[in-house]
């Protein structure tokens, strides 16, 4: 778990605010974290929780050993309740669930902190709810609501909460806390592939550490391979290397976001933009090769067919199907 501190030099203006407030002693009562996927909205709420509650914190900074931040951290503390989107809405029952257990242990003086994700899923009438509740007098509360897409939170909970922007990482930025890990050891080539993925560290450590990702590599690259060198057998690669390897949907998924990283790799490299390569290392003869045979027009052809058998993949059409029609396309 980061610190603020930490936290400052990924999230810089977003971290200098709040710690600016939690030095201040002037924490709002609602707060909205905005930021696309990967972000880090999850990390910042839970380091917000532990910096509220923590039994012995120095200065603004939570101790994250005590009892009380090792419980807000795995997800068991009383205090600190989570909301997550009900299917696609935050249900009026949700909200008075709530409000129910609010009251029961309202004679409790303790701090109460509601972490909200996916707050666009909040209905008008549940987001009303809260906030008649959370701005009742006497009530040592914080909301923090976190949502991808904070253009379609309604204006009166906008109004109401002090809004705090998280930022994409910058690639080369990630790809350098990636490398400077200490618990695991990813190399440069791997950490430009985990960038391409996500911005988000644990989600990198987990691709790298189940290790699909470097296998799902080797067999794009044997397909680029087979698209320059063996057109004809690419219909038979299908059936002898790319379904049998790519054994269940999300490593047929994975395998469908990679090869289009890789063709936008080809792209970039085209238009000399050679530090843009995330799959390829920029010395590699498969590259150069590819940059040479495939015209711009075809390559931006393949990805829109790519893109169309992800959706199909996301459709639930049968993996086989999509990929047979794909390189047929191709
Ligand atoms: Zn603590």
């Amino acid at each position: 778990m980061q610190t603020w501190n930490e936290l400052e030099e990924v999230q810089p203006l977003a971290s200098k605010i709040m710690m600016n407030s939690l030095k201040r002693n002037r924490v709002s009562h609602a707060y909205l974290l905005q930021g696309s996927r990967g972000t880090g909205k999850k990390s910042f709420a839970l380091l917000l929780a532990m910096t509220l509650l923590c039994e012995q914190p120095e200065q603004i900074e939570p101790c994250q050993t005590c009892n009380t931040c090792k419980r807000i951290l795995t997800g068991n503390h009383p205090d600190v309740h989570w909301i997550e989107p009900d299917g696609r809405t935050i249900r009026n029952e949700q909200i008075d669930l709530l409000r129910k257990e609010f009251v029961y242990t309202g004679l409790e003086t303790s701090k109460k902190i509601y972490i909200i994700s996916g707050a666009e899923a909040l209905t008008v009438n549940a987001a009303n709810r809260i906030l008649k509740f959370l701005e009742e007098p006497g009530m040592d509360t914080t909301a923090i609501l976190l949502t991808n897409n904070g253009q379609s939170i309604i204006p009166t909970i906008r109004s109401r909460c002090q809004i705090i922007d998280l930022q994409p990482l910058d690639e080369s930025a990630f790809q350098n806390r990636l490398i400077q890990l200490e618990e695991v050891s990813i190399n440069e080539n791997n950490a430009r592939l985990l960038s391409a993925l996500t911005n988000n560290i644990d989600d990198a450590v987990q691709y790298h550490e189940e290790g699909i990702i470097y296998d799902v590599r080797d067999v794009v690259t044997q397909l680029i391979y087979e698209l320059l060198v063996r057109y004809e057998e690419r219909y038979l690669f299908v059936h002898q290397k790319w379904l049998p390897q790519l054994k269940e949907r999300k490593d047929q998924e994975l395998g469908l976001d990679l090869l289009i990283i890789a063709i936008k790799d080809i792209v970039h490299f085209q238009l000399g933009r050679e530090s843009h390569t995330f799959l390829f290392q920029s010395g590699d003869g498969l590259l150069q090769k590819a940059v040479s045979q495939f015209t711009q027009k075809r390559l931006l052809q393949m990805l829109k067919n790519l893109l169309h058998a992800r959706q199909k993949m996301n459709q639930n059409i049968h993996p086989t199907l999509v990929m047979e029609q794909l390189v047929l396309q191709f």
